[in-house]
Protein backbone atom coordinates (compact mmCIF):
# COMPACT_ATOMS: atom_id res chain seq x y z
CA UNK A 1 0.00 0.00 0.00
CA UNK A 2 1.30 3.40 -0.89
CA UNK A 3 -1.07 6.05 0.79
CA UNK A 4 -0.66 9.81 1.00
CA UNK A 5 -1.79 9.65 4.26
CA UNK A 6 -2.72 6.62 6.31
CA UNK A 7 -5.92 6.75 7.68
CA UNK A 8 -6.22 5.96 11.48
CA UNK A 9 -8.34 2.82 12.02
CA UNK A 10 -9.79 2.29 15.68
CA UNK A 11 -10.68 -1.32 16.58
CA UNK A 12 -12.61 -1.69 19.71
CA UNK A 13 -11.97 -5.57 21.08
CA UNK A 14 -9.36 -8.06 20.61
CA UNK A 15 -10.84 -11.00 20.33
CA UNK A 16 -11.04 -13.19 16.86
CA UNK A 17 -12.53 -10.27 14.78
CA UNK A 18 -10.57 -7.49 16.23
CA UNK A 19 -7.53 -9.44 15.65
CA UNK A 20 -8.21 -10.41 12.54
CA UNK A 21 -8.68 -6.62 10.85
CA UNK A 22 -5.43 -5.86 12.74
CA UNK A 23 -3.81 -8.50 11.38
CA UNK A 24 -5.22 -8.08 7.49
CA UNK A 25 -4.16 -4.20 8.22
CA UNK A 26 -0.54 -5.10 9.09
CA UNK A 27 0.28 -7.70 6.26
CA UNK A 28 -2.19 -5.13 4.21
CA UNK A 29 1.35 -2.80 4.72
CA UNK A 30 -1.54 -0.17 7.13
CA UNK A 31 0.42 0.60 9.97
CA UNK A 32 -1.75 3.64 11.48
CA UNK A 33 -4.57 1.70 13.90
CA UNK A 34 -5.15 0.93 17.20
CA UNK A 35 -6.80 -1.61 19.10
CA UNK A 36 -8.86 -0.83 22.20
CA UNK A 37 -9.28 -3.07 24.37
CA UNK A 38 -11.63 -2.98 27.86
CA UNK A 39 -9.30 -6.20 29.50
CA UNK A 40 -6.00 -6.50 30.68
CA UNK A 41 -5.54 -8.96 27.80
CA UNK A 42 -6.65 -9.95 24.25
CA UNK A 43 -8.57 -12.99 23.27
CA UNK A 44 -12.38 -11.73 23.69
CA UNK A 45 -14.59 -14.62 24.64
CA UNK A 46 -11.77 -17.42 25.00
CA UNK A 47 -10.41 -14.92 27.62
CA UNK A 48 -13.43 -14.80 29.25
CA UNK A 49 -14.63 -18.32 28.92
CA UNK A 50 -12.55 -20.04 31.28
CA UNK A 51 -15.25 -22.58 32.49
CA UNK A 52 -14.14 -25.92 32.93
CA UNK A 53 -14.24 -28.04 29.83
CA UNK A 54 -14.79 -24.84 27.49
CA UNK A 55 -13.55 -26.22 24.10
CA UNK A 56 -14.68 -25.55 21.04
CA UNK A 57 -17.16 -26.92 18.98
CA UNK A 58 -16.08 -26.57 15.60
CA UNK A 59 -12.88 -28.18 14.38
CA UNK A 60 -9.82 -26.04 15.06
CA UNK A 61 -8.40 -26.42 11.56
CA UNK A 62 -11.32 -24.51 10.71
CA UNK A 63 -11.73 -22.21 13.42
CA UNK A 64 -8.84 -20.26 13.00
CA UNK A 65 -7.19 -18.00 11.06
CA UNK A 66 -6.31 -18.89 7.20
CA UNK A 67 -3.34 -16.70 7.02
CA UNK A 68 -2.29 -17.97 10.12
CA UNK A 69 -2.45 -21.62 10.53
CA UNK A 70 -1.51 -23.79 13.36
CA UNK A 71 0.31 -26.96 12.57
CA UNK A 72 0.64 -27.67 16.52
CA UNK A 73 -3.50 -28.30 17.90
CA UNK A 74 -3.58 -31.13 20.10
CA UNK A 75 -6.93 -31.68 19.76
CA UNK A 76 -9.45 -31.53 16.48
CA UNK A 77 -11.52 -29.06 19.11
CA UNK A 78 -8.82 -27.18 20.98
CA UNK A 79 -9.90 -26.44 24.20
CA UNK A 80 -9.86 -22.74 25.47
CA UNK A 81 -6.32 -22.43 26.91
CA UNK A 82 -5.12 -23.46 23.52
CA UNK A 83 -7.16 -21.10 21.70
CA UNK A 84 -6.45 -18.21 23.44
CA UNK A 85 -2.62 -19.05 23.18
CA UNK A 86 -3.24 -19.03 19.55
CA UNK A 87 -5.01 -15.61 19.73
CA UNK A 88 -2.01 -14.58 21.49
CA UNK A 89 0.50 -16.01 19.37
CA UNK A 90 -1.23 -14.33 16.54
CA UNK A 91 -0.93 -10.99 17.85
CA UNK A 92 2.71 -11.28 18.31
CA UNK A 93 3.49 -12.75 15.39
CA UNK A 94 2.01 -10.19 13.34
CA UNK A 95 3.42 -7.77 15.40
CA UNK A 96 0.27 -6.03 16.88
CA UNK A 97 1.56 -5.43 20.58
CA UNK A 98 2.14 -1.88 19.82
CA UNK A 99 -0.95 -1.49 18.96
CA UNK A 100 -2.89 -2.84 21.88
CA UNK A 101 -4.11 -0.38 23.92
CA UNK A 102 -5.37 -2.60 26.98
CA UNK A 103 -7.35 -1.77 29.72
CA UNK A 104 -8.88 1.27 28.13
CA UNK A 105 -12.92 0.62 27.13
CA UNK A 106 -14.51 2.71 24.58
CA UNK A 107 -17.37 4.16 26.11
CA UNK A 108 -18.69 6.30 23.26
CA UNK A 109 -17.63 7.15 19.61
CA UNK A 110 -19.30 10.60 17.81
CA UNK A 111 -18.98 11.00 14.25
CA UNK A 112 -17.64 14.60 13.03
CA UNK A 113 -19.48 15.27 10.23
CA UNK A 114 -17.00 18.49 9.28
CA UNK A 115 -13.87 16.65 10.08
CA UNK A 116 -15.22 13.22 8.57
CA UNK A 117 -13.50 11.87 12.27
CA UNK A 118 -14.68 9.65 14.56
CA UNK A 119 -14.06 10.62 18.38
CA UNK A 120 -13.77 8.03 21.06
CA UNK A 121 -14.22 8.25 24.21
CA UNK A 122 -12.55 6.09 26.71
CA UNK A 123 -14.04 5.50 30.44
CA UNK A 124 -11.43 7.34 31.96
CA UNK A 125 -12.31 10.38 29.69
CA UNK A 126 -9.44 10.56 27.05
CA UNK A 127 -10.65 11.72 23.79
CA UNK A 128 -9.16 9.67 20.58
CA UNK A 129 -9.71 10.75 17.40
CA UNK A 130 -9.70 8.04 14.27
CA UNK A 131 -10.65 8.09 10.50
CA UNK A 132 -12.02 4.66 10.35
CA UNK A 133 -14.12 3.09 13.51
CA UNK A 134 -14.47 -0.74 13.62
CA UNK A 135 -16.27 -2.05 16.43
CA UNK A 136 -15.76 -5.54 16.92
CA UNK A 137 -16.86 -6.61 20.48
CA UNK A 138 -18.73 -9.55 19.47
CA UNK A 139 -22.23 -10.94 19.65
CA UNK A 140 -21.32 -13.36 22.82
CA UNK A 141 -19.23 -10.91 24.91
CA UNK A 142 -22.33 -9.60 27.31
CA UNK A 143 -23.15 -12.34 29.58
CA UNK A 144 -27.00 -12.66 30.52
CA UNK A 145 -27.56 -13.67 34.57
CA UNK A 146 -32.04 -14.08 34.52
CA UNK A 147 -33.44 -11.76 36.95
CA UNK A 148 -35.11 -14.70 38.81
CA UNK A 149 -37.06 -13.36 42.10
CA UNK A 150 -35.23 -14.34 45.07
CA UNK A 151 -31.62 -14.11 43.84
CA UNK A 152 -30.22 -11.53 45.91
CA UNK A 153 -31.22 -13.61 48.63
CA UNK A 154 -29.43 -16.70 47.86
CA UNK A 155 -27.01 -17.40 50.22
CA UNK A 156 -24.16 -19.38 48.50
CA UNK A 157 -21.99 -18.07 45.69
CA UNK A 158 -24.10 -17.35 42.19
CA UNK A 159 -22.22 -16.60 38.66
CA UNK A 160 -22.49 -17.33 35.28
CA UNK A 161 -20.46 -19.25 33.37
CA UNK A 162 -18.61 -16.60 31.19
CA UNK A 163 -17.38 -15.50 34.73
CA UNK A 164 -16.07 -18.21 36.09
CA UNK A 165 -14.67 -18.24 40.20
CA UNK A 166 -11.92 -20.76 40.01
CA UNK A 167 -11.44 -20.10 43.33
CA UNK A 168 -14.64 -21.57 44.51
CA UNK A 169 -13.79 -25.86 45.32
CA UNK A 170 -17.02 -27.32 44.17
CA UNK A 171 -16.21 -30.36 46.55
CA UNK A 172 -18.93 -31.31 48.89
CA UNK A 173 -21.10 -28.70 47.26
CA UNK A 174 -24.55 -29.17 45.72
CA UNK A 175 -24.66 -27.37 42.73
CA UNK A 176 -27.82 -25.99 40.49
CA UNK A 177 -27.15 -25.57 36.94
CA UNK A 178 -29.39 -23.28 35.25
CA UNK A 179 -29.57 -23.50 31.40
CA UNK A 180 -28.66 -26.28 29.08
CA UNK A 181 -27.10 -24.56 26.30
CA UNK A 182 -23.83 -24.80 24.33
CA UNK A 183 -21.84 -23.51 27.44
CA UNK A 184 -23.67 -25.94 29.60
CA UNK A 185 -23.00 -28.81 28.06
CA UNK A 186 -19.57 -28.12 28.26
CA UNK A 187 -18.97 -27.65 32.09
CA UNK A 188 -21.55 -30.04 33.09
CA UNK A 189 -19.72 -33.11 32.63
CA UNK A 190 -16.43 -31.47 33.71
CA UNK A 191 -17.71 -30.68 36.82
CA UNK A 192 -20.22 -33.72 37.54
CA UNK A 193 -17.36 -35.86 39.19
CA UNK A 194 -16.52 -32.87 41.34
CA UNK A 195 -19.92 -31.99 43.03
CA UNK A 196 -21.54 -33.59 46.07
CA UNK A 197 -24.90 -33.00 43.83
CA UNK A 198 -25.64 -31.51 41.02
CA UNK A 199 -29.16 -30.60 39.78
CA UNK A 200 -29.60 -28.83 35.78
CA UNK A 201 -32.40 -27.06 35.53
CA UNK A 202 -33.39 -27.24 31.52
CA UNK A 203 -35.98 -25.12 30.43
CA UNK A 204 -35.66 -26.58 26.97
CA UNK A 205 -33.81 -29.45 25.63
CA UNK A 206 -30.90 -29.20 23.07
CA UNK A 207 -30.59 -31.17 19.90
CA UNK A 208 -27.11 -32.96 21.04
CA UNK A 209 -25.11 -35.07 18.00
CA UNK A 210 -21.70 -36.89 18.84
CA UNK A 211 -18.31 -34.69 19.30
CA UNK A 212 -15.93 -36.55 17.25
CA UNK A 213 -13.04 -35.23 19.01
CA UNK A 214 -9.40 -36.82 19.17
CA UNK A 215 -5.79 -36.43 20.16
CA UNK A 216 -3.71 -35.39 17.14
CA UNK A 217 -0.41 -37.45 17.87
CA UNK A 218 3.35 -36.38 16.84
CA UNK A 219 3.16 -37.78 13.07
CA UNK A 220 -0.45 -35.80 12.68
CA UNK A 221 1.35 -32.63 13.99
CA UNK A 222 4.73 -33.27 12.17
CA UNK A 223 2.34 -34.30 8.68
CA UNK A 224 0.40 -30.50 9.54
CA UNK A 225 3.88 -28.86 9.50
CA UNK A 226 6.10 -30.87 7.17
CA UNK A 227 3.30 -32.53 4.25
CA UNK A 228 2.20 -29.63 1.59
CA UNK A 229 -1.39 -28.98 1.82
CA UNK A 230 -2.23 -31.75 4.83
CA UNK A 231 -3.75 -29.07 6.77
CA UNK A 232 -5.56 -27.15 4.26
CA UNK A 233 -7.59 -30.83 3.47
CA UNK A 234 -8.34 -31.12 6.97
CA UNK A 235 -9.85 -27.64 6.63
CA UNK A 236 -11.32 -28.17 3.77
CA UNK A 237 -12.96 -31.47 4.97
CA UNK A 238 -14.67 -29.50 8.03
CA UNK A 239 -15.67 -26.89 5.66
CA UNK A 240 -17.68 -29.27 3.30
CA UNK A 241 -19.20 -30.67 6.21
CA UNK A 242 -20.49 -27.63 7.70
CA UNK A 243 -21.54 -25.87 4.30
CA UNK A 244 -23.52 -29.10 3.84
CA UNK A 245 -25.17 -29.01 7.28
CA UNK A 246 -25.71 -25.20 7.05
CA UNK A 247 -28.02 -26.32 4.27
CA UNK A 248 -30.07 -28.38 6.14
CA UNK A 249 -31.26 -24.70 8.36
CA UNK A 250 -32.32 -22.94 5.43
CA UNK A 251 -32.82 -24.16 2.48
CA UNK A 252 -32.36 -28.24 2.30
CA UNK A 253 -34.72 -29.18 4.91
CA UNK A 254 -33.67 -32.87 4.31
CA UNK A 255 -30.35 -32.63 5.72
CA UNK A 256 -31.37 -31.41 8.48
CA UNK A 257 -33.66 -34.02 9.17
CA UNK A 258 -30.81 -36.71 8.71
CA UNK A 259 -29.11 -34.55 11.71
CA UNK A 260 -32.64 -35.27 13.56
CA UNK A 261 -32.18 -38.97 13.27
CA UNK A 262 -28.27 -38.53 14.64
CA UNK A 263 -29.17 -36.94 17.19
CA UNK A 264 -31.63 -39.03 18.14
CA UNK A 265 -29.82 -42.21 18.20
CA UNK A 266 -27.22 -40.05 20.43
CA UNK A 267 -29.90 -39.87 22.78
CA UNK A 268 -31.05 -43.70 22.71
CA UNK A 269 -27.63 -45.19 22.72
CA UNK A 270 -26.39 -42.79 25.76
CA UNK A 271 -29.83 -42.86 27.64
CA UNK A 272 -30.71 -45.98 28.21
CA UNK A 273 -33.43 -45.62 30.45
CA UNK A 274 -37.09 -43.61 30.29
CA UNK A 275 -37.89 -41.63 31.64
CA UNK A 276 -34.92 -39.74 31.42
CA UNK A 277 -34.62 -40.19 27.64
CA UNK A 278 -37.65 -38.94 27.10
CA UNK A 279 -37.05 -35.72 29.29
CA UNK A 280 -34.10 -35.06 27.29
CA UNK A 281 -35.62 -35.44 24.14
CA UNK A 282 -36.04 -31.91 22.29
CA UNK A 283 -39.40 -30.32 21.65
CA UNK A 284 -38.06 -27.81 18.59
CA UNK A 285 -37.30 -28.40 15.14
CA UNK A 286 -33.26 -29.30 14.77
CA UNK A 287 -31.17 -26.44 14.54
CA UNK A 288 -33.68 -23.64 15.54
CA UNK A 289 -31.46 -23.53 18.50
CA UNK A 290 -27.85 -24.05 17.90
CA UNK A 291 -27.17 -28.23 17.36
CA UNK A 292 -24.46 -28.90 20.57
CA UNK A 293 -21.57 -31.59 20.10
CA UNK A 294 -21.34 -33.49 22.60
CA UNK A 295 -20.23 -37.07 23.83
CA UNK A 296 -20.14 -36.40 27.37
CA UNK A 297 -23.22 -34.62 28.65
CA UNK A 298 -25.81 -37.42 28.60
CA UNK A 299 -23.72 -39.79 30.00
CA UNK A 300 -23.41 -37.44 33.01
CA UNK A 301 -26.89 -37.70 34.25
CA UNK A 302 -25.83 -41.94 34.84
CA UNK A 303 -23.46 -40.56 37.62
CA UNK A 304 -24.86 -40.73 41.24
CA UNK A 305 -25.75 -36.82 42.50
CA UNK A 306 -26.35 -35.39 39.29
CA UNK A 307 -30.31 -35.05 38.40
CA UNK A 308 -32.26 -33.24 35.64
CA UNK A 309 -34.86 -31.16 36.64
CA UNK A 310 -37.70 -29.82 34.15
CA UNK A 311 -39.88 -28.15 36.25
CA UNK A 312 -40.15 -23.84 35.58
CA UNK A 313 -38.01 -22.19 38.51
CA UNK A 314 -40.22 -19.90 40.45
CA UNK A 315 -37.88 -18.37 42.62
CA UNK A 316 -34.58 -18.33 44.46
CA UNK A 317 -34.61 -19.29 48.14
CA UNK A 318 -31.76 -18.61 50.18
CA UNK A 319 -31.33 -22.36 50.09
CA UNK A 320 -31.44 -23.35 46.61
CA UNK A 321 -34.23 -23.02 43.61
CA UNK A 322 -37.75 -23.70 43.83
CA UNK A 323 -39.56 -24.89 41.01
CA UNK A 324 -43.56 -24.18 40.27
CA UNK A 325 -44.60 -27.46 41.64
CA UNK A 326 -43.61 -25.72 45.25
CA UNK A 327 -40.37 -28.01 45.41
CA UNK A 328 -37.20 -26.56 46.83
CA UNK A 329 -34.12 -28.19 45.41
CA UNK A 330 -31.50 -27.32 48.01
CA UNK A 331 -28.23 -25.59 47.03
CA UNK A 332 -24.62 -23.98 47.75
CA UNK A 333 -24.36 -22.48 44.85
CA UNK A 334 -25.79 -21.74 41.38
CA UNK A 335 -24.40 -21.62 37.85
CA UNK A 336 -25.75 -19.72 35.14
CA UNK A 337 -25.29 -20.98 31.86
CA UNK A 338 -27.63 -18.82 30.59
CA UNK A 339 -26.02 -17.41 27.67
CA UNK A 340 -25.84 -13.52 26.51
CA UNK A 341 -26.90 -11.07 25.00
CA UNK A 342 -26.79 -11.55 21.81
CA UNK A 343 -29.26 -9.41 19.62
CA UNK A 344 -28.54 -6.39 21.89
CA UNK A 345 -25.75 -4.99 19.40
CA UNK A 346 -23.26 -2.92 20.88
CA UNK A 347 -25.27 -2.50 23.57
CA UNK A 348 -21.66 -1.30 25.41
CA UNK A 349 -21.15 1.32 23.23
CA UNK A 350 -22.57 4.78 22.77
CA UNK A 351 -22.54 5.77 18.80
CA UNK A 352 -23.57 8.54 17.38
CA UNK A 353 -23.50 9.44 13.62
CA UNK A 354 -24.12 11.89 11.02
CA UNK A 355 -26.76 14.03 12.15
CA UNK A 356 -26.89 13.54 15.46
CA UNK A 357 -28.55 10.11 15.12
CA UNK A 358 -27.87 7.69 17.82
CA UNK A 359 -27.31 4.06 16.50
CA UNK A 360 -28.91 2.43 19.42
CA UNK A 361 -32.62 4.77 17.91
CA UNK A 362 -31.58 3.45 14.52
CA UNK A 363 -31.58 -0.20 15.94
CA UNK A 364 -34.92 0.20 18.38
CA UNK A 365 -36.60 -1.93 15.52
CA UNK A 366 -33.95 -4.15 14.69
CA UNK A 367 -30.70 -4.19 14.30
CA UNK A 368 -29.77 -4.41 10.99
CA UNK A 369 -26.42 -3.62 8.21
CA UNK A 370 -25.15 -3.64 4.96
CA UNK A 371 -23.32 -7.49 4.49
CA UNK A 372 -23.61 -6.60 8.45
CA UNK A 373 -20.98 -4.28 8.53
CA UNK A 374 -22.68 -0.87 7.39
CA UNK A 375 -24.99 1.68 8.93
CA UNK A 376 -26.57 4.80 6.96
CA UNK A 377 -25.64 7.83 8.59
CA UNK A 378 -22.28 6.26 10.28
CA UNK A 379 -19.82 6.99 7.81
CA UNK A 380 -16.66 5.34 7.74
CA UNK A 381 -17.77 2.58 10.48
CA UNK A 382 -17.75 -0.68 9.58
CA UNK A 383 -18.93 -3.25 12.64
CA UNK A 384 -17.38 -6.74 13.06
CA UNK A 385 -19.70 -9.70 13.34
CA UNK A 386 -22.46 -7.51 13.17
CA UNK A 387 -26.23 -8.16 12.58
CA UNK A 388 -26.87 -10.92 10.67
CA UNK A 389 -23.76 -12.27 9.97
CA UNK A 390 -23.27 -15.27 12.69
CA UNK A 391 -23.77 -18.94 11.40
CA UNK A 392 -25.99 -21.56 11.99
CA UNK A 393 -23.31 -23.99 10.95
CA UNK A 394 -19.87 -23.37 10.20
CA UNK A 395 -17.19 -21.28 11.86
CA UNK A 396 -17.34 -17.54 12.55
CA UNK A 397 -13.76 -17.16 11.76
CA UNK A 398 -14.51 -17.82 8.73
CA UNK A 399 -16.82 -15.09 8.57
CA UNK A 400 -14.52 -12.84 10.27
CA UNK A 401 -12.07 -13.13 8.09
CA UNK A 402 -14.26 -12.28 5.26
CA UNK A 403 -14.83 -8.83 6.94
CA UNK A 404 -11.31 -8.18 7.87
CA UNK A 405 -10.55 -8.44 4.19
CA UNK A 406 -13.56 -6.01 3.14
CA UNK A 407 -12.30 -3.61 5.24
CA UNK A 408 -9.10 -4.06 4.92
CA UNK A 409 -9.87 -3.13 1.17
CA UNK A 410 -12.07 -0.30 2.03
CA UNK A 411 -9.64 1.34 4.41
CA UNK A 412 -7.05 1.50 0.98
CA UNK A 413 -9.56 3.02 -0.76
CA UNK A 414 -10.01 5.36 1.70
CA UNK A 415 -6.06 5.69 1.81
CA UNK A 416 -6.31 6.93 -2.03
CA UNK A 417 -8.48 9.55 -1.21
CA UNK A 418 -7.07 11.04 2.31
CA UNK A 419 -10.21 12.72 4.63
CA UNK A 420 -13.00 10.76 2.62
CA UNK A 421 -15.64 8.56 4.15
CA UNK A 422 -17.86 6.18 2.92
CA UNK A 423 -21.44 6.34 3.80
CA UNK A 424 -23.56 3.13 2.57
CA UNK A 425 -26.51 4.10 0.52
CA UNK A 426 -29.57 3.48 2.97
CA UNK A 427 -31.76 2.08 -0.34
CA UNK A 428 -28.61 -0.17 -0.58
CA UNK A 429 -28.80 -1.26 2.96
CA UNK A 430 -32.29 -1.25 2.69
CA UNK A 431 -32.22 -3.83 0.09
CA UNK A 432 -30.07 -6.04 1.41
CA UNK A 433 -32.16 -5.98 4.32
CA UNK A 434 -34.70 -7.07 2.45
CA UNK A 435 -33.13 -9.64 1.00
CA UNK A 436 -32.22 -11.30 4.66
CA UNK A 437 -35.34 -10.90 6.09
CA UNK A 438 -37.28 -12.51 3.03
CA UNK A 439 -34.77 -15.61 3.21
CA UNK A 440 -34.35 -16.10 6.98
CA UNK A 441 -38.40 -16.22 6.76
CA UNK A 442 -37.98 -19.64 5.61
CA UNK A 443 -35.38 -20.92 7.80
CA UNK A 444 -35.55 -23.33 10.52
CA UNK A 445 -34.64 -20.07 13.11
CA UNK A 446 -38.48 -18.65 13.09
CA UNK A 447 -39.61 -21.63 14.13
CA UNK A 448 -38.72 -21.40 17.97
CA UNK A 449 -37.05 -18.56 20.35
CA UNK A 450 -33.95 -18.29 20.66
CA UNK A 451 -30.79 -16.16 21.17
CA UNK A 452 -30.69 -15.87 17.12
CA UNK A 453 -34.47 -13.66 17.21
CA UNK A 454 -34.65 -10.39 19.26
CA UNK A 455 -37.12 -9.64 21.92
CA UNK A 456 -39.77 -8.58 18.47
CA UNK A 457 -39.00 -12.26 16.82
CA UNK A 458 -37.06 -10.69 14.00
CA UNK A 459 -33.90 -13.00 13.26
CA UNK A 460 -31.02 -10.23 13.99
CA UNK A 461 -28.29 -12.66 14.21
CA UNK A 462 -27.93 -15.40 11.86
CA UNK A 463 -26.51 -14.98 8.38
CA UNK A 464 -29.09 -17.43 5.91
CA UNK A 465 -26.33 -18.09 3.53
CA UNK A 466 -23.03 -20.59 3.21
CA UNK A 467 -19.35 -19.31 4.09
CA UNK A 468 -18.88 -19.23 0.95
CA UNK A 469 -21.39 -16.98 -0.45
CA UNK A 470 -20.00 -14.34 2.65
CA UNK A 471 -17.24 -14.67 1.38
CA UNK A 472 -18.07 -13.95 -2.19
CA UNK A 473 -20.11 -11.23 -1.51
CA UNK A 474 -17.57 -9.53 0.57
CA UNK A 475 -14.55 -10.47 -2.04
CA UNK A 476 -14.97 -6.94 -3.91
CA UNK A 477 -16.18 -3.72 -1.91
CA UNK A 478 -18.97 -2.45 -4.56
CA UNK A 479 -18.46 1.48 -4.41
CA UNK A 480 -21.80 1.97 -6.44
CA UNK A 481 -23.78 1.22 -2.88
CA UNK A 482 -21.76 3.90 -0.89
CA UNK A 483 -21.60 7.47 -1.09
CA UNK A 484 -18.11 8.67 -0.93
CA UNK A 485 -18.46 11.99 1.36
CA UNK A 486 -15.52 14.82 0.81
CA UNK A 487 -14.77 18.26 2.18
CA UNK A 488 -17.24 18.99 -0.86
CA UNK A 489 -19.62 17.08 0.27
CA UNK A 490 -20.08 18.28 3.54
P1 LIG B 1 -27.36 -20.32 25.22
O1 LIG B 1 -27.07 -21.22 24.10
O2 LIG B 1 -28.09 -19.06 24.98
O3 LIG B 1 -28.10 -21.20 26.30
C1 LIG B 1 -28.70 -20.61 27.41
C2 LIG B 1 -29.44 -21.66 28.18
O4 LIG B 1 -30.00 -21.06 29.33
C3 LIG B 1 -30.59 -22.27 27.40
O5 LIG B 1 -30.72 -23.61 27.75
C4 LIG B 1 -31.79 -21.45 27.89
O6 LIG B 1 -33.00 -22.12 27.77
C5 LIG B 1 -31.40 -21.29 29.35
N1 LIG B 1 -32.02 -20.16 29.98
C6 LIG B 1 -31.88 -18.86 29.64
N2 LIG B 1 -32.59 -18.09 30.47
C7 LIG B 1 -33.21 -18.93 31.35
C8 LIG B 1 -34.10 -18.74 32.43
N3 LIG B 1 -34.52 -17.52 32.78
N4 LIG B 1 -34.53 -19.82 33.10
C9 LIG B 1 -34.13 -21.05 32.73
N5 LIG B 1 -33.29 -21.30 31.72
C10 LIG B 1 -32.85 -20.24 31.04
O7 LIG B 1 -26.02 -19.88 25.99
P2 LIG B 1 -24.60 -20.59 26.01
O8 LIG B 1 -24.74 -22.03 26.32
O9 LIG B 1 -23.70 -19.78 26.86
O10 LIG B 1 -24.13 -20.48 24.51
C11 LIG B 1 -24.26 -19.25 23.81
C12 LIG B 1 -23.55 -19.36 22.49
O11 LIG B 1 -22.18 -19.26 22.73
C13 LIG B 1 -23.71 -20.67 21.77
O12 LIG B 1 -24.89 -20.80 21.05
C14 LIG B 1 -22.49 -20.67 20.89
O13 LIG B 1 -22.69 -19.91 19.73
C15 LIG B 1 -21.48 -20.00 21.79
N6 LIG B 1 -20.68 -21.04 22.45
C16 LIG B 1 -19.81 -21.69 21.65
C17 LIG B 1 -19.04 -22.67 22.19
C18 LIG B 1 -18.09 -23.35 21.29
O14 LIG B 1 -17.80 -24.48 21.51
N7 LIG B 1 -17.58 -22.73 20.23
C19 LIG B 1 -19.16 -23.03 23.52
C20 LIG B 1 -20.06 -22.33 24.31
C21 LIG B 1 -20.83 -21.32 23.76
P3 LIG B 1 -33.89 -21.97 26.43
O15 LIG B 1 -33.20 -22.79 25.38
O16 LIG B 1 -35.21 -22.49 26.82
O17 LIG B 1 -33.91 -20.51 26.09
Amino acid sequence: MSPIRQPHVAIIGSGFAGIAVAAQLKRAGHTSFTIFERAPGVGGVWRDNTYPGAACDVPSHLYSYSFQPEPTWRRRFAEQPEILRYLRRCVEQNRLTRHLRLNTSIESAAYDEKARKWRLRTGSGDVVEADVLVPAVGQLSEPVVPNLPGLDEFDGPAFHSARWDHQLDLRDKRVAVIGTGASAVQFVPAIADRVREMTVFQRSAPHIVPRPDRAYQSWHRFAFRHIPGAQAVGRFGVWLFFEAAGRGLTTAQGIGRLFTVVAGGHRRRQVPAEPLRADLAPDHQIGCKRVLFSSEYYPAFSRGGVRLERGAIERVTSNGVRTADGVEHPADVIIFGTGFDASNFLSTLDITGAGGARLDEVWKRGARAYLGMAVPGFPNMFVMYGPNTNLGSGSVVHVLESQARYVVRLVRRLARRPGAALDVLPDAAERFDHEMQRRLRDSVWTSCRSWYRDADGRVSTNWPGSMTEYRRRTRCPDLNDFQVLTASTT
